[in-house]
């Protein structure tokens, strides 16, 4: 039985004129394979205004509560895009994560997939043509319900495609393929036919949002070729697989950016062994991800620390530096959310110097200020204040001869 797994995302499913066009594509898929799962994200706008209705009832809502509440908007789209199919006489049904189920750790808000119930969807796809199953949500061993983390619908999808052996998963979005950096910023933007899950793993590690980063990880692992692709055109899209030589190489393949960015300096903290396990464990037991980290070179037995976290996760980082700030003894801490993070992307930049100077001396150009900067191997990225974000993005693209033109 052949199965083929199609995710659709939030601005796909937003209206039932839109769904109806989600339905077109499911019925063409239907036709190159036996059996459909089709994942769903909630409804454009549904998860933000969940999340903005937990903010109103608490300041720091608990998180194991508010993934029952986001959940739900994956909720809304299933049953809805379910009924549509069942109107047309297709054998369907809804699947909500904790059903099948989608087994996950317990790191309510940025659960990890353990294990998929492979077995009970089989099961189904006896009795049913068409499974439509609601992305970015699954349930602990022990049944609480669990989020993957924003833009967690692509795992969700990519993650049953491997559980199922499914050859391909596609990924239906608001834009026909992956592009050099977001097309919606940079009109000179390239479509990239393929690109490995290398680079495809840096772009979106960056904050390329047109994939989940955790997606592209199960892909690679599972070796599941993803194609995204438009629910509006019939365009092939990209394909994102194993690197082989008919792919570019270019020194940059892509810029990626992420508004998503709280700085925090902890000031005057003491330059002594254990500081920084103090300042960093507490987060990651709260499961805060930590991005970028500078330690500034001591003085007087004393030095500044300065790390990125996302913006969500703010208050209660604050919180817990106002816990350890006698353990470590600094003078005080200070926030800043209007900065955002931009990063040159490309597996050509392993064997050449000068990529970092020349990014560095086409900001300076603008008069952009850099105010971090962190390297490896095949990226650069440099924070900077969020208003620049666009404009930071559009010359980088230029610099590295990315434009189309
Ligand atoms: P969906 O709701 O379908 O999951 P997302 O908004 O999560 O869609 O992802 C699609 C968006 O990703 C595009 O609208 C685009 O603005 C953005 N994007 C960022 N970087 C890229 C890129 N390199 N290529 C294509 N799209 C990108
Ligand atoms: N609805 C979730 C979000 O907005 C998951 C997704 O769309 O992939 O982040
Ligand atoms: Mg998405």
């Amino acid at each position: 039985m052949q199965i083929l797994v199609q995710k659709f995302g939030g601005t796909s499913v937003a209206t039932l004129e839109r769904m109806e066009k989600v339905r077109d594509k499911v019925l063409n898929g239907l036709q190159r394979a036996d059996r459909i799962i089709v994942v769903l994200s909630a409804r454009a706008g549904d998860t933000n205004n969940l999340l903005a209705l937990a903010g109103q009832w608490s300041p720091t809502p608990d998180k194991a509560e508010c993934d029952v509440l986001v959940s739900t908007g994956e909720q809304v789209s299933i049953s809805l895009f379910t009924m549509l199919l069942k109107d047309m006489g297709i054998r369907a049904r809804s699947l909500l994560g904790s059903q099948i189920p989608i087994v996950t750790d317990d790191s309510f808000g940025c659960a990890r997939i353990r294990a998929i119930n492979s077995e009970a969807l089989r099961g189904w796809l006896e009795q049913y043509d068409i499974l439509v199953v609601a992305g970015f949500q699954g349930c602990t061993e022990d049944k609480r319900v669990t989020t993957l983390g924003r833009g967690g619908s692509d795992t969700s999808a990519v993650a049953l495609a491997a559980a199922l052996g499914s050859v391909e998963c596609e990924i239906y979005t608001d834009v026909n393929g992956v592009y050099t950096t977001d097309p919606n910023i940079c009109s000179t933007a390239r479509k990239i036919d393929r690109i490995a899950y290398n680079e495809m793993l840096e772009m979106s590690s960056m904050g390329a949002k047109v994939l989940h980063i955790r997606s592209v990880e199960f892909a690679q692992k599972y070796k599941v070729a993803v194609r995204v692709r438009s629910t509006f055109d019939d365009d092939p899209g990209t394909l994102v697989t194993q690197e082989d030589s008919s792919m570019e190489a270019l020194l940059v393949s892509g810029i990626a950016y992420d508004k998503d960015q709280a700085r925090v300096t902890l000031h005057d903290v003491l330059d002594v062994p254990g500081v920084a396990a103090a300042v960093f464990c507490p987060l990651s037991e709260k499961d805060v991800l930590v991005d970028m980290i500078v330690q500034n070179t001591s003085l007087d037995g004393h030095t500044d620390i300065t790390f990125t976290i996302s913006r969500r996760d703010l208050q209660q980082t604050l919180g817990i530096m106002a816990e350890i700030s006698p353990k470590i003894g600094m003078s005080k801490v200070v926030h800043d959310v209007n900065v955002a993070k931009v990063s040159v992307i490309g597996v050509g930049i392993r064997n050449h110097s000068g990529v970092a100077a020349r990014a560095f001396a086409a900001l300076t150009q603008e008069g952009i200020n850099i105010l971090m900067i962190s390297t490896s191997e095949i990226k650069i990225t440099i924070l900077i204040q969020e208003k620049y974000v666009e404009l930071a993005v559009r010359i980088l693209h230029d610099t590295f001869g990315l434009d189309w033109t």
